[in-house]
Parts: C-alpha cells; sequence; structure tokens
C-alpha cells in the first residue's frame, strides 16, 4: 500500500478512505493513486488489481500472458506517459520503482488459483517550482483499457484533496494553492 505515504498528513477526513483501503479492498477495473509534496519532491503511488491491467491474476501460462505482463511493466514503467505534470512546475523525474506480481520468471511460487494479484508503481519527481503544480493527466488509461476509474488522493502544500478519475476524465485538479 502506497498510501502509507499519506499519512503523516492526513486529515479526519481520509480517514474512510484509508479504512477502506486497508480492508482490502480490491475491484477489477479500479486503481488508487496518491499523490504528496514534500517541498520540491512529489512522490506519486499507483495500485492497481493486476486484471485490470492484463487481464489475470496467476502466473503466466502462456507466451502472451508473459508478454502481458512484460508490457504492462513497460508501461508503468515508462513515467513520461504515466503521469504528465504541468511544464512550469519543471519537474524531472527521480526515481521509477514497477512492482509487478510475477516476476519474469515462470516458477516463482505465486500460482495460486484462488488469489488476487495487485501491481504497484511509484513515481518520484523533483520539481524546481512546486506551487505551479495545479494538475496531474494520467496517461494509463490509454496503457491499459481494462483501467475505468482511480481513486486519487492528494496531500501538497496547499491542502488535501481527492478525486474520482476515468478515462474521459483523466486530468486531475490538484488543492490550490491559496
Ligand atoms: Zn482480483
Amino acid at each position: 500500500m502506497k498510501t502509507r505515504h499519506v499519512v503523516g498528513g492526513l486529515c479526519l477526513l481520509a480517514v474512510p478512505f484509508l479504512a477502506a483501503a486497508a480492508g482490502g479492498a480490491h475491484e477489477h477495473g479500479v486503481a488508487r493513486l496518491s499523490l504528496v509534496q514534500e517541498g520540491t519532491t512529489i512522490t506519486l503511488g499507483f495500485e492497481s488489481p493486476l486484471d485490470s491491467l492484463v487481464g489475470f491474476e496467476h502466473a503466466p501460462r502462456t507466451d502472451a500472458q508473459k508478454q502481458a505482463l512484460q508490457k504492462a511493466r513497460a508501461a508503468l514503467e515508462n513515467a513520461a506517459t504515466a503521469v504528465t505534470l504541468p511544464a512550469a512546475a519543471a519537474c524531472v523525474v527521480s526515481a521509477v520503482t514497477v512492482d509487478m506480481p510475477f516476476g519474469d520468471t515462470a516458477h516463482d511460487g505465486h500460482d495460486d488459483h484462488d488469489t488476487h494479484a495487485d501491481a504497484e508503481a511509484e513515481y518520484v519527481f523533483e520539481c524546481a517550482q512546486p506551487a505551479a503544480l495545479d494538475t496531474v493527466t494520467i496517461g494509463l488509461f490509454q496503457a491499459f483499457p481494462r483501467l475505468q476509474r482511480i481513486d486519487a488522493e492528494a496531500a501538497t502544500a496547499a491542502g488535501q484533496g481527492k478525486a474520482v478519475l476515468r478515462p474521459a476524465q483523466a486530468t486531475w485538479s490538484l488543492p490550490a494553492a491559496r
């Protein structure tokens, strides 16, 4: 759970969201996104059921499934297309971490037929002008057509905010500085 990153800045309003997340909400077609600003550092955490990305949640059994996992990993690792930040914020990627289940090896002991699996990605940006960070546009809907909704939560210097992003509404308006 990447939501652990926002715990330090949470207000009470955000607790129901975390309670639901802690309860293991795993809904196919729905992913979660968190954005935390700490000074000039912006960290985005993305967590999705694997089904929403590749259409299955078991260890790959065919070459097509192995390729689907590799393609999904590559799409998540491509921060430039996954997340677009305003040019005025002058952000550069400093780290990308992708955690995909089942790895790249065929037999890693995770072939559980009745369980779910999640994929996670974390993007860390350094932004010279973080005050200009008013929107985030998510490109993951294009990469993953099965993804229908992203529940997003932000904690920035300007405040806290939540949003529901969808393929037709993939730009997230962050809490505005006042
Ligand atoms: Zn599942």
